[in-house]
């Protein structure tokens, strides 16, 4: 062992990944008094992959937070388009979320969380990729160019699976879907539009339907996110290519939107929807780590924010027990939706369920509000009206048909 990481530096969190989920934990726990450093692989002002749009329940996580919006495009609702249908909806305002939602370009949502959590007194380390350090099966720090930092607690937030989560067998279940998405920026003359645009039926270059959506997300700042996503229970998945989706939506949407130009090259990420394990001890995942999107919508930020403050909370909380504790709560906050989610995912790779199922979904104006409450996550089984009692009917059908859905599911 050399003398450099011989001297380990004693801390009371640790927090591998600078991105929302990262810094959410970092901003909560140093509020909270503890001494917390969290380690980034990527320069300052990195960027990630995304689409950038906030939905209500993100608005709320970032209040929660404290984050102050004025540097985000807020956006009033989603416009939905299936073939000739289009359906144009306001964010319902159902309590506890906002009626509104936002554009946000993930260079500039990252910075200013980063910014909050070193402003809360958390020390930030740019350009350090970190490793955890294991005595046992124990995460007691973590290892980053070699220096060495221990803390009983640490939180991972590094985001699609990684070397870190492998080294923890915190990985994603073969058996459930995961999402792919590509997007770039262009620029447009609605860029200060205030809904979302989701065009729901999009085909590969065979004709295949595609289970997931292509997306025109105004930025306010001149530009709008332009993207498209697919889920793996598609048939065809591996060898769909995204590129070509990406360019035969822009052929779509370009004279409607008046688009400049690609800003960049588009990219694509992966989005993970299922881990096989969210906590050990003195670790947890969050974010994307833990699997953390909605597979109705891609949307994962909120999901990010909300791990990410619950972890630091239970560990301010007690951190003999914030590991176990983390993973029931998240389990009860999530698990049934996300399940349901994944259910669903399987459901729309069936070309035909997809294709009956849009028209009944954007069918009236009525049940494509229900839609897009379900998508958003803005309700749950306990929610009263159509919202709760769809997702209480899906809860259970799906629940049911599940087996079948997955054994016919579309062969790759
Ligand atoms: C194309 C696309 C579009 C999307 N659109 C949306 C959208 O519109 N709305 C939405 O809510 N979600 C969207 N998502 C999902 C969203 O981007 C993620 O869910 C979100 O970024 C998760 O946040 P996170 O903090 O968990 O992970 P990340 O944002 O991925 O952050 C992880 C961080 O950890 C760092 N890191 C990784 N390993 C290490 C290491 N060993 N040491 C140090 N640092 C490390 C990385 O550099 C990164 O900065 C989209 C995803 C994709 C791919």
């Amino acid at each position: 062992m050399t003398a450099a990481t011989s001297a380990a530096e004693p801390r009371d969190l640790l927090v591998i990944g600078g991105g929302p989920a990262g810094a959410a934990a970092a901003i909560r726990a140093a509020r909270g008094g503890a001494r917390v450093t969290v380690f980034e692989k990527g320069a300052p002002g990195r960027d990630k992959i995304c689409g950038d749009g906030l939905t209500p329940r993100a608005i709320k996580a970032l209040n929660e937070l404290g984050v102050d919006l004025a540097d985000a495009h807020r956006i009033d609702g989603l416009r939905m388009i299936a073939n000739r249908t289009v359906r144009q909806l306001n964010w319902p305002g159902i309590a506890p979320f906002p009626a509104h939602g936002a554009v946000w370009p993930r260079r500039r949502l990252d910075t200013a969380l980063v910014e909050l959590a070193a402003a809360a007194g958390a020390e930030i380390l740019w350009e350090h990729e970190a490793m955890p350090l294991l005595d046992d099966d124990r995460v007691v720090g973590v290892e980053a160019g070699g220096r060495r930092w221990t803390a009983p607690f640490t939180v991972v937030a590094t985001g699609a699976p990684g070397p870190v989560t492998r080294a923890l067998g915190a990985e994603r279940d073969p058996n459930e879907p995961f999402g792919l998405a590509i997007r770039t920026y262009a620029e447009t003359p609605r860029h200060a539009e205030r809904f979302l645009e989701a065009c729901l039926t999009l085909r590969d270059e065979n004709g295949t339907p595609v289970p997931g959506y292509g997306w025109m997300f105004p930025a306010g700042d001149g530009t709008v996110n332009i993207g498209v996503g697919a889920l793996s229970t598609m048939k065809g998945f591996k060898k769909l290519n995204l590129n070509k989706l990406q360019d035969s939506y822009r052929a779509l949407v370009r004279d409607d939107w008046d688009l400049g130009p690609d800003l960049e090259r588009p990219r694509a990420w992966r989005l993970p929807m299922s881990v096989t394990r969210r906590h050990g001890p003195g670790w947890v995942v969050v974010g994307d780590a833990a699997g953390l999107v909605n597979p109705m919508n891609g949307e994962g930020i909120d999901y990010g924010l909300e791990s990410g403050m619950l972890a630091a909370d239970l560990f301010l909380a007690d951190p003999a027990t914030a590991a176990y504790r983390y993973d029931v709560q998240i389990g009860e906050r999530f698990d049934a939706f996300l399940r349901t989610g994944r259910r669903f995912s399987f459901l729309i790779g069936h070309p035909l369920i997809l294709r009956t199922g849009l028209r009944f979904a954007v069918g009236t104006e009525g049940i494509a509000n229900v839609t897009l409450q379900v998508m958003g996550n803005l309700v749950d089984s306990s929610t009263p009206g159509a919202g709760g009692l769809t997702m209480r009917a899906a809860d259970k059908l799906l629940g049911v048909a599940d087996p079948l859905l997955r054994r016919t599911r579309a062969a790759a």
